[in-house]
């Protein structure tokens, strides 16, 4: 097994409770925490797997009670690369002081929308401020930093204003579409959105973004699932339990590829070959293939779309129009 990078969810504790989460970390009741002795043991198999990249999020890091040490850790290995996902509403100064110091980091800030009334449709009211001083600060201090807005159907009218207004803050914003996944499938209806929809926004998004020459994420379509290649790096997921998944959108119990503190390197191979054979065989699946005008490009999408759109992984992903409209607009250019 060859893992390039890891999103380990140290607990799943969070003090909001977004429209988009995908684990619906805001109604935890319970804590559930990595403890640190463990999160390091999951960081050490990881790097026997090659990993060198890890993402702490969770719920909110800022709450992970153990925070102080997983600082500490961050500050003794500057050989290794680290990210926080962080909601941006609980980096106190002290925090901040002790993030100044790292030269490994960088910082993901959640922000769905311009304003408070914008961003409240997504994040919860009092939240907006709170986060673009967050970014603001941690601008300040020199840490690598960008505000990521997932486009719903809530916040898709705003995302010209937020990107401008993220741009007049010298802010790094970044951007992809929602997933039918925890929060997120609720009210489907009125957050989900069209292949139209995200057809228009990715145009919206290449003019804005003068077509990629400002260095800046964009949403684009599933194209082809790299869990189908054998050899490839996995960019994987951990469960605040050391549970392992191949990546952060496969997070039903079914796709766990076992547990990194109790299982052998021989289960936990086992568990990335049996991901690897499911996303073949989809590959191998024809959905209408055999006439598609972009069978030749196409790897089929998405395992973790088809399953939360339709409960089977191995069916179409709902996305072979948005990845035609797509193809068609890289090609012949997206003005
Ligand atoms: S299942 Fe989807 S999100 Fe996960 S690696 Fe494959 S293409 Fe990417
Ligand atoms: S876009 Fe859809 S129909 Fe066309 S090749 Fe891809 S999966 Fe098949």
């Amino acid at each position: 097994m060859k893992v390039d990078a890891a999103y380990l969810e140290v607990t799943n504790r969070c003090n909001l409770n977004c429209a988009t989460c995908y684990n619906r970390s805001g109604i935890n009741r319970e804590t559930r925490e990595l403890k640190f002795d463990d999160l390091l043991a999951c960081i050490r198999r990881l790097q026997s797997f090659g990993c060198r990249a890890f993402t702490f999020s969770g719920g909110e890091p800022m709450l992970y009670r153990e925070l102080d040490a997983l600082l500490t850790y961050m500050e003794d290995n500057p050989q290794l690369d680290f990210s926080l996902v962080t909601n941006g509403t609980r980096v106190t100064e002290p925090i901040l002081e002790r993030l100044k110091k790292l030269h490994n980091l960088k910082v993901q800030v959640s922000l769905d929308g311009s304003c408070e009334e914008e961003n409240a449709k997504t994040r919860g009211e009092g939240n907006f401020e709170k986060a673009i001083t967050t970014l603001r600060a941690l601008q300040d201090a020199g840490i690598p930093c960008f505000a990521a807005y997932v486009i719903s159907r809530r916040n898709l009218s705003d995302v010209q204003l937020f990107f401008e207004r993220m741009v007049e803050e010298s802010i790094t914003p970044s951007f992809s579409f929602i997933m039918r996944q925890g929060n997120g499938s609720d009210d489907w209806e009125e957050k989900g959105l069209t292949s139209v929809e995200k057809i228009k926004i990715m145009g919206l998004l290449h003019s804005l973004t003068r077509d990629g020459e400002m260095p800046i994420a964009i949403p684009g379509c599933s194209y082809a699932c790299p869990l189908a290649e054998e050899g490839t790096g996995l960019n994987v997921l951990v469960k605040n339990d050391g549970s392992l998944y191949p990546c952060q959108s496969l997070y039903d119990p079914a796709y766990c590829m076992g547990n990194l503190l109790s299982d052998s390197d021989e289960t936990l191979g086992n568990g990335v070959r049996y991901i690897q054979e499911l996303a073949q065989k989809r590959r191998e699946a024809d959905f209408g293939c055999t006439t598609c005008m972009i069978r030749n490009q196409c790897g089929k999408g998405c395992i973790a779309i088809a399953d939360s759109v339709g409960g089977n992984a191995l069916a179409d992903d709902g996305e072979c129009t948005l990845r035609k409209a797509f193809f068609l607009r890289n090609a012949l250019g997206w003005k």
